[in-house]
């Protein structure tokens, strides 16, 4: 009764469509359950799994299996026995009674125990990974992943995007992130770059006339690393020519139209659209995670001659803004100081709290600003009886990043997040630069090939940190999963960016000059933006960590345990690269 390999049904896929058939499976050895006069097994492939029954003739094949063990058996499907059905399991009505039981590999006792439950640290799992992958979870989640990319492919195949495969072994490319660099033995000394995106050769291929490209595209950051980022990642990556923002818009909330139903998240036709002025404002994050309240308040104004001196000057010099808890006036002082310890990280020397309770009103600033004084910073947040007032004066970037991250913080504590629901959205508008302090000059916030909005334009030499960019980011409750942006096609703009940069015509010729050079004989409009398709598949797939969608991933200090790399080379191989260590 030998089948062929490719109409053998998988382990899950047996129900009670199949009952009275002789068929064939295969897989690996989950548990085994001796009953007397008969046992069980659980067989596990990657669908999941299907029980084996060995009785009379077959018990002792049976009773030799242990877990892990690889084999091939064949049987006849039947109902399972009164009381035996199991419904949490999709083969959970059937079992497949044994009559030939080829063990093809005998397993020894595995590190961890292969179940979706399991206790092994994530060290044991990722050094013995292909039992990890073995585990149905896992397992799932690579096919979500498959299943997400082979729908993304027919999406743009639909839309005429032609896939484009660029090159890993390049030059730097614009992100502004550190580069892996692969030393040259034919050219000694000198190194290629791994892409951190495909960027300069999506944009190539606009002036090359492809029009529309896309590419599930590995890039490379040699960056530090947390749990949503990994040295190696994935885009899908776009790019397209005579196109606008809204062109963009409109194809990218096509694209997850299709995808995230899949996992019966269902985004709105349109998403709606915030400045980045706004999300910081209001979120203190141009990543904002709209699904509750805390918005941050104003409260600058108030602290003009309040009489507390670090309020007057952080008013001054910087910003001022709360965040009201409703309910919050429970909080203890020792969980008080715990949002203080919170915010430091975040460059702020503490939250300044009041309280509104029937008894009235409890701060550290009563002292000084006294109870009118405090009433009035409540009666400017709306607090109510039972609220909790959280006040941070610093530097506008302190302000921002310190309540954002503490409006996240107690979102998440408090519960606020409604079950199931998703928001997605734009953020729009971002400032075309941003100036570091440390290096003395501006920095592109996207990359120098990002166009400024054209009415901001003039403003380039002028007051450079005031221009936006036709810059976008799509974001999805509160994780960022793509951004890009309308390039910039015309020579003399560019060449206000560079100088903005402080890049002179040498250096672009050095970093870019082969791209400009290409724009010089007909350079299309165009624009394009970037998925991170590993963020996407972890936040559909409800994982905290980017690691769990990765077949192979690196711990955060970049190594991969199961292969030891980075590791050593031999002596020889670095003679050939004519390098020294
Ligand atoms: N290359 C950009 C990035 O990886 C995305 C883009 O501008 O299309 O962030």
């Amino acid at each position: 009764m030998a089948m062929s390999a490719w109409d053998r049904p998988w382990c899950a896929s047996l129900t009670t469509e199949n009952l009275g058939q002789e068929i064939e499976v295969v897989g690996w050895v989950r548990r085994r359950r001796d009953l007397g006069g008969l046992v069980f097994v659980d067989l596990r492939d990657r669908t999941g799994i299907v029980q084996l029954v060995f009785e009379t003739e077959m018990i002792s094949d049976g009773e030799k299996l242990s877990s892990e063990d690889v084999l091939k058996i064949q049987g006849t499907v039947r109902k399972r026995a009164d009381g035996q059905a199991n419904s949490d399991l999709p083969t959970g009505e059937i079992e497949i009674r044994v009559s030939a039981c080829d063990v093809l590999t005998q397993a020894e006792t595995p590190p961890f125990v292969v179940e979706d439950d399991t206790n092994a640290s994530e060290e044991l799992r990722l050094k013995h990974r292909a039992l990890d992958l073995r585990r149905p979870v896992m397992a799932s989640n690579l096919v979500l992943r498959h299943r997400v990319v082979a729908e993304a492919r027919r999406f743009f195949d639909e839309m005429e995007f032609l896939e484009v495969e660029t090159p890993i072994l390049t030059k730097s490319t614009p992100e502004g992130a550190r580069d892996f660099l692969v030393p040259s033995r034919v050219h000694k000394g000198e190194f290629y770059a791994l892409p951190q995106s495909p960027q300069l050769f999506k944009q190539m291929l606009q002036v090359a006339g492809i029009g529309r490209y896309v590419q599930i595209a590995r890039c490379f950051r040699d960056e530090d690393l947390r749990a949503d980022r990994q040295p190696e990642f994935t885009q899908i990556d776009v790019e397209a020519s005579f196109i606008t923002e809204e062109d963009i818009y409109l194809l990218i909330e096509g694209l997850f139209g299709r995808i995230f139903p899949m996992m019966g998240i269902d985004p709105p036709e349109t998403f709606p659209r915030l400045s980045y002025r706004e999300c910081m404002e209001r979120f203190g994050s141009d990543r904002p995670d709209t699904r509750f309240g805390l918005e941050l308040v104003e409260l600058g104004p108030l602290c003009e001659g309040c009489g507390f001196r670090v309020l007057e000057s952080a008013a001054e010099e910087g910003r001022v803004k709360g965040i009201l808890v409703p309910g919050g006036a429970a909080l203890s002082r020792k969980q008080l100081d715990g949002l203080t310890e919170f915010v430091k990280p975040y460059g702020a020397a503490g939250v300044l709290w009041f309280k509104l309770t029937g008894e009235g009103i409890t701060s550290p600033a009563k002292k000084v600003l006294g109870e009118d004084g405090c009433r009035r910073f409540l009666e400017a947040a709306g607090a109510g009886e039972g609220d909790l007032l959280l006040v941070i004066g610093a530097s506008e970037n302190v302000v921002f990043s310190a309540l954002g991250a503490l409006r996240v913080h107690l979102g998440g504590e408090r519960k606020l997040i409604p079950d199931g629901r998703h928001d997605f959205l734009w953020v729009t508008d971002f400032p075309l630069l941003e100036y570091s302090a440390d290096a003395g000059r501006f920095f592109a916030m996207h990359h120098p090939f990002t166009a400024p909005l054209p009415e901001d334009e003039a403003l380039m030499e002028t007051d450079p940190g005031a221009v936006r960019a036709r810059a976008y980011d799509v974001v999805m409750d509160g994780v960022e999963l793509g951004g890009g942006s309308i390039r910039i096609h015309r020579a003399d703009t560019q060449r206000r960016m560079f100088a903005a940069l402080g890049i002179d015509g040498a250096e672009a010729e050095e970093r870019f000059g082969f791209l400009l050079e290409a724009f010089r004989y007909g350079v299309p409009p165009h624009g394009g933006i970037a998925l991170g398709l590993d963020r996407m598949i972890m936040l559909m797939a409800g994982r905290d960590s980017i690691r769990d969608v990765i077949a192979f991933p690196k711990t955060t200090s970049a190594s991969c345990l199961l292969t030891d790399a980075p590791s050593g080379v031999d002596a020889l191989q670095l003679k050939e690269l004519g390098l020294k260590i």
